[in-house]
Parts: structure tokens; C-alpha cells; sequence
């Protein structure tokens, strides 16, 4: 039907991704081995469980089951009374069992959503499941001298894993790529991981496909993996939509594939033929038994959640007044939320705006490490709201302020002790400063003709000149009016 007018074809993109992230507890999913991935050392945490020992029997993390829990109650989804554990199999160097211990058919959460902001507005993507398993081995492939060789370290083998799969239901790249950026933003507020994604804390894969527009049935899925930033899910998949839109065009038909991404190149590249569901065998673990959710724990799990990042938003917006920009930037942050949180507690009745601005400016441009004496740990919430008060009450100037804060960063001392020691406490007294103003505008004939006839230029001239006798430290509104009251009465 389409031969001759495929020209006229679009196509819609049709995206589902799926997300795994390292889960934030002690131990390990199934055995007591330290889940301290952070360590440099290769093979030190591990055990019979770990490694796959014949005999060796799992015990369920609960820790590991709350924070998935925690991330079902977090995208709305639901919980089962019962859930099950199943056993994927297959043979690969870092699976010590040869199966992986899942959930298939009873996953922790299922059918929830997450509402995310785009420069198209608001999109909510459903959720089909959330579910636990446990992570494989680290396999790394590298040289010996002439020698190719794959080492493996088991450190990695059995830490919990949470993967989080979407319906699919996105149909462009940068949906996708705020969505994993809003997914991750809420795993972290609830403390259920680190998600860190430039060491393999947290894994995005993306499944894309494209259909005629207007169409209902899926084409043929391309499975992406291998990015290891947000950047880099966005251009994987706009590359992938347009790859595959040039083949459908030239009428070469696409497999059903896994392909990795090559960030240098900006290209992605085939790995393997795709897996189905069959191939894995799943069937029910006998080795644990299935897991009763408690609905008292659940709803102590909800009690304790955080306030989510979406919530928070509309909170700062609605409640505080800021902007919907700076209400993203703060939450966007930890620790620009933290500490905007601990100032206004340290000082509820300080103007929230002016809180954000010095949060989202001058505090969050220390946190990007360029002074490296800065360590921002040191700047805390009651120091920057009283900072943020002596501007505001015209105490100090914005300038000096700026310099405060640095200091602060720098050294660990309180704000008013540097104000005093740098003597940066502005003169707000007039009397103090009508001397400075008359020696300035007797020095300087000239300009306060200029501002006699009414040149603005001129004004500011003087001004300038009297923040410099005063070594900053005068209050530049009240110099401004004092020069032209001076010149006024004269
Ligand atoms: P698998 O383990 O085979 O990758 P999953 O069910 O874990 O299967 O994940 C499949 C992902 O692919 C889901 O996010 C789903 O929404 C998405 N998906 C399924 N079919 C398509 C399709 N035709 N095009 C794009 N994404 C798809
Ligand atoms: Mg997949
Ligand atoms: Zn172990």
C-alpha cells in the first residue's frame, strides 16, 4: 500500500526504557557479604552464596524489600499481598549459579507513573513493573601483556538490584532522558540508592522502535544499552530513531537486537540477537519462599517517606512563590535542597525568594568544586540565612556578601565573625558618611555640575568614588541620595 508514496511516510517513535539501580543497603540481596561496591579491592566480599557454591541457600534482605516498596508507594504503583521470587536461566561467566534470582510473574510494584516536565510540558509515563533481583559479577575484559583475558570480580555478585521498566508509552528522546532524570532524582530523595550513573549505579536501557504514524502495531524493538550519562541516553536514542527511520525508508527490514552505544563516535553498534522470555526458563525458586507484604509495614513505609520531588516542587511554587525555574533548580540539587531547608528553618520568616536566589547562585556555583579550599559541607543553612539577613537588612553589601559566603566555604567560620574581621559591615549612617560625600564632590567640581544638570552618568561616578574612600563599605543607595541632596541644597 505504502510502495511509491514512501516518501510521504512519518514514522512515530515508540520508546520503553528500562532502568537498574543499585540498591542502598548494608548487605548483600541474598547473603551477609558487605554491599560496599566502593571498594577497591577485587573479591573480598563474597561467601558461598555469592559464588554459587552448590548447597548454599539464600536469605531474603529486608532492607532490599523496603526501599523497593518505598519506590512502588513513590510512583503510585501497586503492591501484591503475596510476591514470589523466580530463576532466570542462563549461562555467563559473572552468573556463578547459572540462573539469577528475579521476579517475573509477581513483581514488588506494578502499573505505576511518574509525571515529568519537558520543553513540550508535562508527560506521564505509566510504569508497567518495579522489581528486585540480584546483580551479576564485575567482568572486565583487558589486556596481559600479548594476552586478551576477562577478569571477574564477585564483589558485585548478589548486591540487590531494583529495574524499573516502563510501558511503552515515550515517543521522543528527550521524554526519555527526563524521565531517567526524574526517576533517579526520586530514587535519591527516598535514599533507596545512589543511582550514580557514571560508575554502573544506575543502568538505563532503552527499547525503540518505529511505526507508521497513525498506526496502532509496534515495529520491530532495538534494545540500547551501554550510556553512561543522561546526554548520552538522549543521543543513543535519537540516533537509534533515525537509523532505523532510514532503513524502514530504504525498505530493509530491522532485527529484533541488542545494540551497545558508542559515545565517541555517536553511533550505536550490534551486540547480540535478542533474548525472549523462553529462552530464560523462568520457574519459581524453590530455594525461598514466597513473601508476605505486611500492610502494617507498608504503611509505616509510607509514613516515613520524604516529601518527593514533585511535591516539593509545587510546594515552592505555590507556598513560597518562586518561580517554577527556581523551584526546579532547588529540588533538582540535594544539596541545594537541603541546605534552602535548613536556612528557612534557621530563619523562617526570611524571604524565601531571596533564600533561592543565593541557593541556586552564588551556593550552588561553590558546590561545582572550582575553588578547591571550598568545601561547601562547611556553609551551613543558619549561616546563609543569617548571611542572606544582613543583605537584606542592608547590613552588608551584595558584593562583600559574595566574599562571605566564599570565605565561609573556605575556612569554616561563622558570618558574623568574618563580616567583623574584614570590617565589611556597611555604613548605613548618614551622618558618617556626609563627610566622605562633601570631600568627594569638592574633589570633583566637574561631575557634580554633571549631576546638577542632570546627568545620570555622573552620579554614579561620585557614588564610585565614595565606595572607594569607604573601602566598600558604604550603603551605595544611601550614598546615591546623599549626593543629590548635597548638590539639591546647595
Ligand atoms: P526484556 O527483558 O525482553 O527487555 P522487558 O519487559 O524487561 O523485556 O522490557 C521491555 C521494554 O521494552 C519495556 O520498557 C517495554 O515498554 C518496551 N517495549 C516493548 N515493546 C516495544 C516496542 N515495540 N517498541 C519499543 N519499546 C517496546
Ligand atoms: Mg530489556
Ligand atoms: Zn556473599
Amino acid at each position: 500500500m505504502l510502495v511509491g508514496t514512501s516518501a510521504a511516510v512519518t514514522y512515530e517513535a515508540v520508546i520503553g526504557i528500562e532502568i537498574h539501580v543499585q540498591l542502598r543497603t548494608a548487605s548483600k540481596m541474598f547473603c551477609g557479604c558487605s554491599n560496599d561496591l566502593g571498594d577497591a579491592a577485587p573479591n573480598v566480599h563474597t561467601c558461598p552464596v555469592c559464588l554459587g557454591m552448590p548447597g548454599a541457600l539464600p536469605v531474603i534482605n529486608r532492607e532490599a524489600v523496603r526501599h523497593v516498596l518505598a519506590t512502588g508507594i513513590a510512583i503510585e504503583a501497586s503492591t501484591p499481598p503475596v510476591t514470589r521470587w523466580d530463576r532466570k536461566n542462563y549461562f555467563y561467566p559473572d552468573l556463578p549459579k547459572g540462573y539469577q534470582i528475579s521476579q517475573y510473574e509477581l513483581p514488588l510494584a506494578s502499573n505505576g507513573r511518574l509525571a515529568v516536565e519537558t520543553s513540550g510540558g508535562t508527560v506521564e509515563v505509566g510504569i508497567t513493573r518495579a522489581h528486585l533481583e540480584e546483580d551479576t559479577a564485575r567482568l572486565q575484559h583487558t589486556r596481559a601483556g600479548e594476552r586478551q583475558v576477562s577478569l571477574l570480580d564477585y564483589d558485585r555478585s548478589g548486591a540487590p538490584l531494583l529495574e524499573i521498566v516502563t510501558d511503552p508509552v515515550i515517543h521522543d528522546a528527550e521524554t526519555a532522558r527526563r524521565y531517567a532524570e526524574e526517576l533517579r532524582l526520586l530514587l535519591v530523595t527516598i535514599g533507596a540508592s545512589h543511582a550514580a550513573m557514571e560508575s554502573g549505579g544506575m543502568r538505563v536501557e532503552a527499547n525503540v522502535s518505529l511505526r507508521p504514524s497513525g498506526t496502532e502495531a509496534f515495529g520491530t524493538r532495538v534494545e540500547v544499552k551501554n550510556m553512561n550519562s543522561f546526554r548520552s541516553v538522549e543521543r543513543a536514542i535519537e540516533f537509534e530513531i533515525a537509523r532505523q527511520e532510514a532503513a524502514l525508508r530504504a525498505g530493509e527490514p530491522l532485527i529484533m537486537e541488542t545494540r551497545g552505544w558508542d559515545d565517541e563516535r555517536g553511533v550505536t553498534y550490534h551486540m547480540r540477537t535478542k533474548e525472549t522470555s523462553d529462552d530464560y526458563r523462568y520457574f519459581p525458586e524453590p530455594d525461598l519462599p514466597p513473601l508476605r507484604i505486611d500492610p502494617a509495614w507498608l504503611d509505616e513505609i509510607r509514613a516515613a517517606l520524604p516529601e518527593l520531588p514533585a511535591a516539593r516542587r509545587r510546594r515552592y511554587r505555590e507556598e513560597l512563590g518562586l518561580s517554577a525555574y527556581d523551584a526546579d533548580v532547588l529540588v533538582t540539587d540535594a544539596a541545594a535542597t537541603a541546605v534552602f531547608e535548613a536556612a528557612r528553618a534557621a530563619d523562617p520568616e526570611l524571604s524565601a525568594k531571596k533564600l533561592a536566589n543565593w541557593v541556586s547562585g552564588e551556593y550552588l556555583r561553590l558546590t561545582k568544586g572550582e575553588d578547591p579550599e571550598v568545601d561547601v559541607g562547611r556553609i551551613s543553612g543558619a549561616e546563609l540565612a543569617a548571611l542572606v539577613r544582613l543583605v537584606e537588612e542592608g547590613h552588608i553589601s551584595g558584593t562583600n556578601a559574595k566574599e562571605v559566603l566564599l570565605r565561609v566555604g573556605r575556612t569554616g567560620q561563622r558570618v558574623a565573625e568574618v563580616v567583623a574581621d574584614a570590617g565589611f559591615r556597611q555604613i548605613s549612617d548618614s551622618s558618617a558618611l556626609q563627610a566622605a560625600v562633601d570631600e568627594v564632590i569638592a574633589l570633583n567640581p566637574e561631575a557634580a555640575a554633571d549631576v546638577r544638570a542632570g546627568t545620570s552618568k555622573a552620579i554614579g561616578f561620585l557614588t564610585g568614588q565614595v565606595m572607594k574612600k569607604t573601602r566598600g563599605q558604604a550603603n551605595a543607595g544611601l550614598v546615591q541620595e546623599l549626593i543629590r541632596q548635597t548638590l539639591q541644597d546647595d
